[in-house]
């Protein structure tokens, strides 16, 4: 029999485990409560459970763990990047940077991404496969671990696309809100997408107090389409649809992530075709100057300062919300596309992306 990820069950789960074996039903989470809370990685050092039940739950389940490959602190302001390394040999990243209100943490929901946007760094690398929701709570674990500091808003803005890993994300968002577990509350957790409209929609039934994200990045079709082949299965249109929709059935606002990019979406005329869109929705919008992928130079480079500012007063007097991100570990940044380049030579299919995500940024107005 094929063991079980012990770390992706739900408490009802291992319930239904234990229950079903014989043993009585608080069992379940007693276990829990080692995994999430005590965070014990070694079903041994469950020391309230018998040897011989600690021996039948090596028998049937593994506990899932990451190993921290690289750690990069950057000197201007304690951002830490981490390389973290999954038992098949791929790897995946997390950062962790401080704000005055606490620590947030950047993760990846799948090793690659097969969203295939042309500004986006993981792009270039492809899609392996999913991350298993104990893989993608675990990335907390460890970060607090690792730091002695608790993780109090997560991002899910690092590699891959969360919405096209639905059921774990679900069931990770389940593990990390649990009573039992680590008691996050989801009014702290951020989903971007690249607009999977049948899943925002999805999400939105839900109704999970999660803060949606939605990577618009151009104000019409045209300029869209060309960098974000997702456009061509749902246009801005639907996607707004959907963004409406989310925001009236949850009451959340809806952000919307613009990277501007030189010569192609940063015209005072884009700026304005996004307010007609945006008008009297209940939403926010991040600029963010583009990440130049060192593959994708020629094409996509960071739009000039003047541009962001002129871009952000347009939508700020139309009545949009509207914020500037600048770099945070700026320094670390640099040295990642080192760090990928080092780890996917050595090892196959590394799919470490060093530009994608908000890695390295933070909000400011
Ligand atoms: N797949 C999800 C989440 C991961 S990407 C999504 O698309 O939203 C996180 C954010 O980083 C997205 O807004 C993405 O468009 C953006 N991004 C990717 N590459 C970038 C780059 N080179 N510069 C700036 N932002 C980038």
């Amino acid at each position: 029999m094929e063991k079980r990820d012990i770390l992706s069950c739900s408490l009802q789960e291992l319930e239904s485990y234990f229950t079903q074996n014989g043993h009585p039903k608080f069992r379940a989470k007693q276990v829990f409560r080692w995994l999430h809370v005590d965070r014990v990685r070694d079903f041994e050092k469950m020391t309230n459970l018998s040897a011989q039940l600690r021996a039948q739950l090596d028998e049937n389940f593994y506990i899932t763990s990451l190993k921290i490959k690289k750690r990069l602190v950057s000197d201007l302001d304690n951002t830490v990047k981490y390389l973290y390394g999954l038992s098949d040999g791929e790897y995946i990243e997390s950062v962790l940077m401080h704000y005055h209100y606490g620590n947030s943490l950047c993760i990846s929901t799948q090793v690659g991404c097969k969203m295939g946007c042309r500004f986006c760094a993981s792009t270039i690398a492809g899609y392996v496969r999913n991350l298993r929701p104990s893989e993608i709570l675990e990335q907390i674990y460890m970060a607090e671990q690792d730091s002695g500091q608790a993780v109090s808003t997560v991002v899910l803005m690092g590699i891959g696309e969360p919405l096209d890993n639905f059921d774990h994300v679900l069931r990770f968002l389940d593990l990390l809100s649990s009573p039992e577990g680590h008691q996050m509350s989801l009014r702290h957790v951020t989903i971007s997408t690249c607009g999977l409209v049948d899943k925002i929609y999805e999400l939105a039934e839900k109704k999970l107090g999660i803060t949606l994200t939605v990577s618009l990045h151009a104000p019409n079709d045209e300029i869209r389409s060309a960098s974000m082949p997702v456009n061509r299965k749902w246009n801005i249109d639907q996607v707004l649809a959907a963004c409406k929709y989310y925001a009236e059935k949850t009451g959340r606002r809806v952000s919307f992530e613009y990277a501007l990019i030189r010569n192609v979406n940063d015209k005072e005329e884009h700026a304005r075709q996004l307010l007609t869109r945006l008008k009297g929705m209940l939403c926010h919008v991040n600029l963010i100057p583009v990440n130049e992928v060192a593959e994708r130079k020629s094409l996509y480079r960071t739009a000039p300062q003047a541009n962001v500012r002129r871009f952000q007063e347009i939508l700020q007097s139309g009545g949009i919300n509207t914020t500037v991100r600048r770099t945070l570990g700026a320094d670390i940044n640099a040295a990642c596309g080192q760090l990928r380049r080092e780890e996917a030579g050595r090892e196959r299919g590394c799919m470490l992306d060093e530009n994608c995500g908000n890695h390295g940024y933070r909000i400011v107005t």
